[in-house]
């Protein structure tokens, strides 16, 4: 059953998304060489904490950590560890927060130092397929629209979509009804209706989009080996259209903006 939320709870959310992203953006700007996922994970955490707010994933059916870190290959759920990152690294943060019983749910690629242009393109492609499915995000559009917009673009570029993993409603809980595939046909599946919540998450592959989770029993990695890219936002759908919550407002586009 998909849980529609009252504009009250939507300002709830914008606030956890606010959050999120805070930590995201704080998060995205340490990263360099030679520094660990696990001092990452751990400045995540006291920020959160800091806030007021609780880290979702710690514990979240069993998640030892307060954000995955998901690097090169991995392409969600890693476990952040001693890893020092390096040169030439694509690095995938995904964190979620719960502020007051609502949570914000985001996720980036970062490049490390200096990296290939191949590896930068499937970052900017990941960043344009989830722009492409935020512009979607109308009343009276369909869940087929989301999936085809970030289908259509990842696979003109021949890149693999992740089939095995994908973006969920959002409220109280991080991962509500329905599921978002990122494939899909166009005016297919649910009606869009305003008051819903969607996390938005393409996972794309340079290779195939097929998948093997490692011995940890969380780690997903690319069943080839080659790079992924993780990006996700969390989706209010108002009747004026998508409201992204976890942007921070200095980056927030114009509505018209993101209906273009
Ligand atoms: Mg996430
Ligand atoms: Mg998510």
């Amino acid at each position: 059953m998909i849980i529609g939320k009252s504009k009250r709870e939507i300002e709830k959310m914008r606030a956890a998304g606010r959050l999120v992203a805070q930590v995201r953006e704080s998060l995205r700007r340490m990263v360099r060489p030679g520094v660990t996922t696990l001092e990452l994970d751990a400045a995540a955490e006291k920020m959160i904490r800091d806030a007021g707010a609780l880290p979702t994933f710690k514990g979240y059916h069993g998640f030892p950590f307060s954000i995955c870190a998901s690097v090169n290959e991995q392409v969600v759920h890693g476990f952040p560890s001693a890893y020092a990152l390096k040169e030439g690294d694509i690095f995938s943060i995904d964190c979620g927060v719960t502020l007051a019983g609502y949570v914000g749910d985001t996720a980036t690629t970062v490049p490390v130092g200096r990296v290939s242009e191949d590896r930068l393109k499937l970052i900017r492609v990941a960043e344009e397929c989830l722009e492409r499915a935020i512009r979607q995000c109308w009343p009276g559009k369909y869940l087929g629209d989301i999936g085809w917009a970030v289908q259509s673009h990842a696979e003109a570029h021949g890149y693999g979509i992740v089939r095995d993993y994908v973006g969920h409603g959002i409220g109280r809980k991080m991962h509500e009804d329905p599921q978002i595939p990122n494939y899909g046909k166009p005016g297919t599946g649910v009606r869009i209706r305003a008051g819903y919540v969607f996390a938005i998450e393409p996972m794309i592959n340079v290779g195939t989009h097929r998948t093997k989770t490692l011995a940890d029993g969380w780690t997903v990695v690319t069943l080839d080996g080659q790079p992924s890219a993780h990006v996700e936002h969390t989706v209010a759908i108002t009747e004026e259209g998508p409201e992204v919550l976890t942007l921070l407002a200095e980056s927030m586009p114009e509505a018209e903006a993101v209906n273009a």
